[in-house]
């Protein structure tokens, strides 16, 4: 069974030295298929052209918190009419990052994101920082049926709360490292259907290495961490984080 990269921003001028390399070196390891989250409106026409380039390759949509500088007011309705094209398995990646500035137009623009997640029928892709337990409230209240959390990194009754509310963690290299303790323990004893896996890449290096720009072929190690945590045997970790990011992203 395969491995998906659930949330890589493989479109960034990092790549472009590479790009195909780079997938070649994440398909030779079984990381087959790459989920690339949207940032800013400027950077949507790029994606669909790696779409169309590369196989295997599916994009999400969405304004990133952090680059809330960036937006304009029109970019939601640019958004809709990008994801009235087709083309997107998610909006994202969107959320809320309390080290950013303007809270207040952070959460107007994920409020008007999750709404078109809904009018779309499509799951969402969150990035949080300080912010778990508000953006479970939000996506909830909502009615989103399907998200994933990226980068989980919260407790583990944060991550029971996500779980049981049917949605899914997002597990990356956080946890290659020993010291990440209380992010382990809450991989470790999360329902085994909320899990799934990502690198984040070019960002979020494994341990050991540090200050490397970091790739999908990378994820091997995430997995090999989740194997060392988890009591399940690797064959039943493989065959279920499959089946989870099909049913995140509706994928067959
Ligand atoms: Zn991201």
């Amino acid at each position: 069974m395969s491995l998906i990269d659930t949330h890589c921003h493989l479109n960034l001028q990092a790549f472009d030295e590479d790009r195909a390399e780079m997938l070649m070196r994440a398909h030779q390891v079984g990381v087959t298929h790459v989920v690339v989250p949207g940032i800013t409106a400027a950077s949507w026409a790029q994606q669909r052209d790696c779409a169309k380039r590369y196989a295997n390759w599916f994009n999400a949509f969405g304004l990133h918190p952090y680059f809330i500088d960036q937006h304009q007011d029109g970019d939601i309705d640019l958004l809709a009419q990008q994801l009235h094209q087709g083309g997107a398995i998610a909006v994202g990646e969107i959320g809320l990052d309390a080290t950013c500035a303007d809270m207040p137009r952070q959460r107007k623009l994920l409020h008007a994101q999750l709404e078109l997640a809904v009018e779309f029928q499509l799951p969402v892709i969150l990035h949080h920082r300080k912010t778990l337990d508000e953006l479970l409230k939000c996506t909830r209240e909502h009615g989103v049926e399907r998200a994933v959390v990226h980068a989980f990194s919260g407790s583990e009754q944060q991550a029971l709360a996500w779980a049981d509310a049917g949605y899914y963690l997002g597990v990356g290299g956080v946890i290659t490292y020993p010291r990440a303790q209380k992010t382990r323990r809450a991989i470790a004893s999360a329902p085994l259907h909320a899990l799934v896996l990502e690198t984040d890449s070019p960002d979020m290096p494994t341990c050991g290495k540090q200050g490397q720009r970091n790739e999908p072929a990378y994820m091997t190690r995430v997995f090999d961490a989740l194997c060392e945590i988890r009591q399940e045997p690797p064959h039943v970790l493989r065959a279920a984080l499959h089946a989870n990011t099909c049913a995140l992203f509706g994928l067959s």
